[in-house]
């Protein structure tokens, strides 16, 4: 391609709401522009990239037995309501009616559609396993569309679904899809992770999450720092990451002292408690109320509360307490009047003691005696407080779990000799083993061998081909601009022309052209009546794996300057030699990805 002959419009400063390297740089290079927030018309540069994404993904899944096809984006409100998701999935679903006031939603991911079309034709075990997948736009009203294509409204998955006889089977079917995606990010150059992660309102029991490291990721995770021999590797979103004690807390463990209140006059705080108690906040517990109701039937405003104490140093993870209540969605903290009603105090003189509803105790707190609590009167606290005697007579108390979030220092899970460490990360991919919750609320049946009736096991597996690319960005690029992995740059070459006027430098630059495609690269010429370092500008920017320069004083002497993008190393390279030397460049410039210890 040439650029004189194209619609590529590059930017000195990017839009005000790029936030991030990748969102800029994509904005600048004419890569995406923006229709309105969270959605983008890709450029040719980015469907070139794209495409290019999407026949690694297309390979790598196709070798291992799954087949591609194509769903509507326009669902039907019938088949989201067949599994209650038409409810629970709230206004992420963008709903609308057409104009026989049919109810209908924009696809915001495949599970229900998928699911009918598999139960109108799978009958018997024979017809199983399957594999099906697609690549196509999805629509999420996600409510803080941010960072250009990393959380877009509309963006593209790649989804992926299985279905097979039996629990075995369908985790065969996710192991292979676990290396399908391995596989993938590896051939993208990606420093990538996999994570324990949360399964969301998808539902199932295995999940793994694919996190590219960079330091704009929304997700927050937990990583083991053992670099012994095993390489403990252990890694979880930190919605899920088993929280073990970094440090125990001094715990009084002597015998139960006798229940004393005393007063705290306008301490609201852990840290106002810990000064005056001479405590450290550790030492403290504190009580949080959230409401149990699940939220999904909105005739039902009940407020169910329920307690939390946990250190004084912690912080609930909400995801844990979720899947503790066995809710779809993490439950909402009640507020500074609910908790009024339900303790008859503000929250900052609340305690487990005397509560008539359920209490949960974080596991930090197990083996604490004479420990210090609200006393659930205004400006009042407990001292001395002791769980048998004061907490668990009420009858309410539900017993200890794992509830709040893991921090850096933690012990690790797994290996128990390794810590946390703290890193951010995009979420590229994500599957999950789902098991029966689609297939048996939608009837999704198939006849075993004995003539028996089964629901189907099923798997789903995502991979969001717009972030990946942009995280790829993300991941690598310099101040000037991008550094494309060669596996999925829009063009393997740039050729800068210095003086395209000149019929005797376009006749050379034309035939290296020639030569570098017949050798199947992607080349690119900047042949625009430009300033040199205008266009040397752009080529930082763009960021594809070679710039060749050719015209100026160097082909006067026969030279071509050849520029590899990730080091910025500069060579002359006679002119003949040049197609010989661009190829042993782009074969080398494969860079390794890793799924390195952190
Ligand atoms: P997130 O936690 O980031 O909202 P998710 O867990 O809801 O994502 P999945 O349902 O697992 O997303 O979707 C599969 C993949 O689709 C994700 O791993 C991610 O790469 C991509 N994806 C999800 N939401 C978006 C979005 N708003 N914009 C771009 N890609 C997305
Ligand atoms: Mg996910």
């Amino acid at each position: 391609m040439r650029w004189s002959k194209s619609h590529l419009h590059t930017l000195r400063d990017a839009p005000a709401d790029a936030e991030i390297p990748s969102h800029k740089l994509l904005s600048r290079g004419g890569y995406i522009r923006k229709v309105a927030p969270g959605i983008y018309t890709y450029g040719n540069l980015m469907l070139r990239s794209l495409r290019k994404l999407e026949r690694i993904i297309r390979e790598e899944l196709d070798k291992r037995g799954a087949q591609e096809l194509l769903m509507p984006m326009v669902h039907p409100a019938e088949l989201w309501q067949e599994t209650n998701r038409w409810k629970e999935m709230g206004d992420g679903l963008l709903k609308f009616k057409n104009r026989n006031a049919h109810e209908f939603c924009l696809g915001a991911t495949h599970e229900e559609v998928i699911t009918d079309y598999v139960r109108k034709d799978v009958k018997s075990y024979r017809d199983l396993p399957v594999n099906l997948y697609q690549i196509q736009t999805k629509y999420r009203d996600e409510i803080r569309p941010r960072f250009g294509l990393m959380r877009g409204r509309e963006f593209i998955m790649k989804d992926a679904y299985s279905f097979d006889v039996d629990p075995p089977a369908a985790l065969k079917s996710y192991q292979l899809m676990y290396d399908a995606y391995q596989a993938i990010f590896d051939r993208l150059g990606l420093h990538y992770r996999i994570v324990e992660a949360d399964a969301g309102n998808i539902g199932g029991s295995q999940t793994h999450e694919f996190q590219v490291l960079a330091e704009a990721g929304e997700d927050h995770l937990m990583v083991c720092d053992d670099q012994g021999q095993t390489q403990c590797q252990f890694a979880a979103n930190i919605e899920v990451a088993p929280a073990r004690d970094s440090q125990t807390a001094s715990v009084d463990a002597s015998s139960a002292l006798p229940l004393e209140k005393f007063a705290t006059p306008g301490l609201k705080t852990i840290a106002a408690l810990a000064k005056s108690t001479g405590l450290k906040e550790s030492q403290l517990v504190k009580t949080m109320f959230f409401s149990s109701n699940p939220g999904t039937d909105p005739q039902n405003k009940a407020l169910m509360p329920i307690a939390v104490c946990l250190r004084g140093d912690d912080e609930v993870n909400p995801v844990k307490l979720k899947n503790a209540l066995g809710l779809t969605n993490p439950p909402l903290l009640l507020t500074d009047e609910e908790v009024r009603q339900v303790t008859g105090a503000s929250p900052g003189s609340c305690g487990p003691v005397g509560l008539k509803i359920p209490i949960y105790f974080d596991h930090a707190l197990e083996g604490r005696q004479n420990f210090i609590v609200g006393a659930n009167e205004d400006d009042f606290h407990l001292k001395n407080v002791n769980l048998d005697r004061d907490v668990k007579t009420a009858g309410q108390f539900k017993g200890f779990k794992d509830l709040r979030l893991a921090r850096a220092g933690d012990q690790c899970p797994r290996c128990g000799k390794g810590r946390y460490v703290s890193k951010r990360g995009i979420e590229v991919g994500h599957v999950f083993y789902l098991g029966t919750k689609y297939s048996k609320a939608m009837n999704a049946s198939f006849l075993a061998q004995d003539g028996s009736s089964h629901p189907i096991e099923m798997g789903c597996y995502g991979i969001g081909v717009t972030r990946t690319l942009q995280a790829a960005v993300e991941q690598s690029h310099d101040a000037d601009g991008i550094i494309w992995p060669r596996a999925i740059a829009p063009f393997d070459v740039a050729l800068v022309v210095l003086d395209p006027d000149d019929d005797e430098v376009m006749q050379n630059a034309s035939i290296v052209e020639r030569e570098l495609q017949s050798r199947g690269f992607d080349t690119f010429m900047d042949d625009r009546a430009e300033r040199p370092g205008v266009k040397f500008k752009d080529a930082d920017l763009l960021g594809f794996p070679l710039r060749l320069t050719i015209g100026g004083r160097g082909l006067k002497e026969g030279i071509v300057e050849v520029v590899t993008r990730h080091d910025k190393k500069m060579e002359k390279v006679p002119l003949e030699q040049v197609v010989d030397h661009a190829t042993r460049c782009l074969q080398h410039s494969g860079q390794k990805s890793s799924r390195a210890p952190a």
